[in-house]
């Protein structure tokens, strides 16, 4: 199966994307996608859209979420697939990771106030769509509309970034939490487009072996944030640590994103897509 156009990580307006599940849904049709989640940051309030937009345009659906995880004093994020979105224990771990976002976002704006950049919290908030959830992604857009910045690559090489102003240091869920939150409910963890975290070797090696003695089972192999090189890297990782291998677009916005849902190349040979161990768990 390891040819199906799969896309199984993808943002929408209930975390920092721009469109709808049902325009997601859409759009993945049309790019010929067909099978489909939705990976809301730290969210599930979109999943029963999405499922219900995902059997109107024929495609088949995996329940999903990305999970804000502090590793090694690094943010990493931990995709979960196929769980039940319903479980009690997933919507209050979840509530939980979301609960400090608010005061967070005031602080960034307090910073990059003092940078010379005021109303950035306003700013921000105006393209929010869902209260619980301001993102970087909705400080940057707004830097854009201010002319701060050309667009929203250049606001996180310049601002909102370790060392830079508007970056405030913040603890998500444990590694443990989020692969439990996952897997009880039936799902599988997946650690997230692995080449964007700067670990050394060894915080990497920990990563994955932590990941898996938690239950976890899967690493994107392919993503919209990975080069072919990178593919090819975590390709022989998800063979040496016997993970299953995802595939995914990382799509945010018609605008920002470079990497449309379901314009991927294909997962690597020799793998085992993670869908394979999902066959169950999809709508
Ligand atoms: P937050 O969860 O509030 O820390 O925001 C993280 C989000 O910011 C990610 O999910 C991306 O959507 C966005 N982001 C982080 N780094 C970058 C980057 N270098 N370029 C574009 N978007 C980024
Ligand atoms: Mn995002
Ligand atoms: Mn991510
Ligand atoms: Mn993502």
């Amino acid at each position: 199966m390891a040819i199906l156009n799969a896309d199984l990580h993808c943002h929408s307006v209930v975390s920092d994307g721009t469109l709808t599940p049902e325009e997601l849904a859409a759009r993945a049709k049309a790019n010929g996608v067909e099978l489909w989640a939705l990976t809301d940051h730290d969210e599930v309030g979109g999943q029963q859209r999405a499922a219900a937009a995902a059997r109107a345009q024929g495609l088949k659906y995996l329940t999903g979420t990305e999970i804000s995880v502090t590793f090694a004093g690094e943010t990493v994020h931990i995709v979960g697939l196929g769980f039940d979105a319903q479980d009690p224990r997933m919507r209050q771990g979840l509530s939980a990771t979301r609960g400090g976002r608010g005061e967070r976002a005031r602080e960034m704006a307090a910073q990059l106030a003092q940078a010379g950049i005021p109303g950035a919290y306003e700013g921000a908030l105006r393209y929010v769509g869902n209260p619980e959830l301001v993102s970087r992604t909705h400080f940057a857009r707004y830097l854009v509309e201010a002319g701060v910045c050309k667009d929203t690559a250049e606001v996180f090489r310049k601002y909102l970034t370790e060392g830079k102003p508007g970056f405030v240091p913040h603890r998500w869920a444990t590694l443990k939490d989020a692969v439990r939150w996952i897997t009880e409910g039936g799902g599988v963890a997946v650690i997230a487009h692995p080449a964007r975290y700067r670990f050394t070797a060894n915080e990497e090696y920990a990563l994955f072996t932590e990941l898996k003695a938690h239950g976890g089972r899967a690493v994107e192999v392919v993503t919209g944030s990975h080069t072919a090189a990178e593919a090819q890297r975590y390709a022989q990782a998800a063979q040496e640590f016997g993970l299953a291998a995802s595939r995914g677009s990382d799509f945010h916005s018609p605008g920002e994103s470079h990497t449309d849902l379901g314009r991927l190349p294909p997962l690597p040979e020799g793998l085992t897509p993670v869908w394979d161990l999902l066959a169950d768990r999809i709508q």
